[in-house]
């Protein structure tokens, strides 16, 4: 379905931009939303991988790589979001919401103005003069700029504190520092150099894109059933991919940022007419300007998009019910099956367990234990409550002691409770406790062991 067009090149004429037009003005606001949002996100912990300590933030939540269910959760919820979104508004992320575009416009933008200031300070020097200071001018201001950009990108997978120390030691040398730079320069280059052409040469997600499109999926459309068009060519200069949007709506390169909408409309404009480019639903579909019930006006056209969108709230289910249930402490209590019992020099019936315990949270927190529908039960080998830093992680045995009087030979059930401090709600493990299974068998003062099997 896409084809690719090769009209960027000398011979085009150049390209004109057309701020404060009306889709311009909306995408313009719409990325800085995006911008600070694109910053926000890992600075705060509101999502980012943390790959050196394997955590995953999530909207406040610090998640532990073994939390594969709410992982696994998450991702599906983001694979299925851009999938959806793909499939029902198209490039729309492309053109609104991506940072690698957000930041080649500005490049763009910031590019003329510098080459404007630069003809304008040294209009007598010749032409590869001013094109030489221009270019220093602009590299002067993207080197810090992508210093910052890749400080963000990185902060999405290290922790930013982290991340500042190695910033401001100039960091080079370790394997951490190395990918810092490295990423540097690509950002660097990258916008220098590649800027849009990332979008149509690269990008995964414009390859994606036209492979989820369907017959009603978002399209920027030109559509002339009257031969209106006056051949102007401004739809062509504005484009900042240097496509021509009336040979086909499924051109690879074309981001539908609808910066040719607002062209033809400004030349149509004047002379009574409306535009003839229009955001469509398919290249036979009703543009978007046309009156429909709601839920068609915003992409949900067949049964198809409304799967994805209960899907999408399925998941988004999940997640939020597995996230409220999770808890920051989590608590295993598992028997130490190496022996079955021992019997104490006291003649007291030991069981030996294992607790694991980690602190997912942000704050101090203790774990007390203690037994339940077993009487005369006591626990053994921890001195009081446990004390756990946020992230420590603790491994511990210990014996439940009974006196073989309250126990019944053999088998017996009992409960180990615990409680967390700051309040988290009481875990009870229940157990088995085995005790011998002739109780006249251990002597008072004499250790046996009974092997398991
Ligand atoms: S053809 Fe129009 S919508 Fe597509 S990239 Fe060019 S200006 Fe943007
Ligand atoms: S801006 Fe409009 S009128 Fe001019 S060439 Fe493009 S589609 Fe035709």
């Amino acid at each position: 379905m896409a084809t690719s067009s090769a009209s960027t090149g000398s011979g085009r004429r150049p390209r004109i931009i057309l701020p404060g037009t009306r889709y311009h003005r909306v995408r313009k606001t719409v990325q800085s939303i995006c911008f600070v949002i694109f910053v926000f996100l890992p600075l705060f912990d509101v999502m980012r991988v943390d790959l050196p300590h394997q955590r995953f933030y999530f909207f406040g939540a610090e998640l532990w790589i073994s939390e594969f269910s709410i992982i696994f959760l998450t991702m599906m919820f983001l694979w299925i979001l851009v999938a959806a979104m793909a499939m029902i508004y198209g490039r729309f992320y492309c053109g609104y919401l991506c940072p690698q575009m957000i930041f080649s416009e500005t490049a763009n933008a910031l590019e003329q103005r510098i080459v404007r200031f630069v003809n304008r300070k040294i209009p007598d020097a010749g032409a590869g003069l001013r094109r030489f200071v221009a270019l220093a001018l602009f590299s002067a201001i993207l080197l810090p700029a992508s210093i910052f950009l890749t400080f963000v990108f990185v902060s999405y997978f290290v922790p930013p504190l982290d991340l500042y120390h190695r910033l401001v030691h100039l960091d080079v040398h370790t394997a951490g520092g190395i990918v810092g730079a490295s990423v540097t320069l690509v950002t660097f280059l990258d916008f220098v150099v590649l800027r849009q052409r990332f979008c149509s040469a690269i990008c995964p997600y414009g390859y994606l894109q036209n492979m989820l499109a369907d017959q009603r999926t978002l399209v920027v459309h030109f559509h002339d059933p009257k031969e209106e068009c006056i051949g102007c060519e401004k739809c062509v200069r504005a484009c900042p991919m240097g496509i021509d949007i009336r040979r086909s709506s499924h051109q690879l390169e074309c981001t539908h940022c609808a910066e040719c909408i607002d062209a033809c409309s400004g030349i149509l404009g004047k002379l009574g007419t409306k535009s003839l480019i229009q955001y469509a639903w398919g290249d036979a579909g009703a543009s978007t300007a046309q009156r429909q019930s709601w839920f068609s006006k915003i992409g949900f056209r067949d049964g198809k998009r409304v799967a994805v969108l209960l899907l999408l709230v399925i998941y988004a289910c999940g997640l939020s019910i597995a996230i409220s249930m999770r808890k920051p402490v989590l608590v295993r209590i598992m028997p130490n099956r190496i022996s079955l019992y021992t019997v104490g020099s006291d003649g007291m019936i030991h069981n030996r367990f294992r607790l694991l315990a980690s602190n997912r949270g942000h704050t101090d927190a203790t774990i007390s234990l203690k037994t339940a529908d077993l009487p005369a039960v006591a626990i053994q080998g921890l001195d009081g409550p446990i004390l756990l830093k946020p992230g420590d992680t603790v491994q511990q045995e210990f014996d439940v002691i009974a006196p073989v009087s309250a126990l019944q030979p053999g088998i017996n059930r009992l409960r180990i409770l615990a409680d967390v401090m700051p309040a988290q709600k009481q875990q009870a493990f229940p157990e088995t406790f085995f005790a011998p299974f002739d109780s006249s068998a251990p002597a008072e003062g004499k250790k046996q062991r009974m092997q398991s099997k």
